[in-house]
């Protein structure tokens, strides 16, 4: 496997283990020319269900979609790409322990705000006014002002009292987009592969 600093190709196999409800293997490597360690994952690939877009389209799980999502929400934040990487772990050992075939791309944008909450409220204040389309600036402080209110330790409830009313304009924008799916961010549509 390519070591990620020197791109050599060789290394050795330090660990071995099921993780994932032992849906993948994850191998901790030895570069054998630079030393570096670094982790990789195999896993069967078909088993991430298909994803249902709000219009019933069906797409196939993109890991790297939601990671975009993911890092653009802890832009600038004190939260590790490691964290962030295994935030996105978590979505898919919770899409994976559903056992369905399918699963709404709405259920994935909730686990996601939900993970991001219990990381970061900046980042998930972030990441749910783009997600859920505040309306406009009073709707993202309403949202604010319910976080501040709120312990940490809650679950959030909160959620349910902020009213959203929406406009049929909103609503129309909202249909038309076409791209209501995963985390609206802006990196959301496609990120390049970043040289990889
Ligand atoms: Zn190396």
């Amino acid at each position: 496997m390519k070591c990620p600093r020197c791109h050599g190709i060789e290394d050795r196999v330090l660990d071995s283990r099921l993780v994932r409800d032992g849906r993948a293997i994850r191998r901790r490597r030895e570069c054998l020319k630079c030393g570096h360690r670094f982790t990789t994952y195999e896993w069967v690939e078909e088993t991430m269900p298909l994803v249902v877009k709000k219009d019933g389209r069906r797409e196939l799980y993109s890991r790297e979609k939601i990671l975009a999502g993911v890092r653009k929400a802890f832009e600038k934040r004190p939260v590790s790409v490691q964290k962030q990487e295994e935030l996105v772990d978590e979505v898919e050992r919770f899409l994976l322990s559903r056992g369905e075939k399918e699963v709404s791309s709405q259920l994935i944008g909730e686990e996601v705000m939900n993970l991001i909450k219990g990381l970061d409220q900046v980042a998930y204040v972030r990441f749910a006014s783009v997600y859920r389309q505040f309306r406009d600036l009073s709707d993202f402080i309403e949202e604010l002002k319910a976080l501040m209110e709120t312990p940490v330790s809650q679950p959030y409830e909160r959620e349910k009292k902020v009213k959203r009313p929406r406009s049929s304009a909103a609503s129309k924008k909202a249909s038309s987009s076409g791209k209501d799916d995963y985390p609206k961010l802006p990196l959301e549509e496609d990120p390049p592969l970043e040289g990889r």
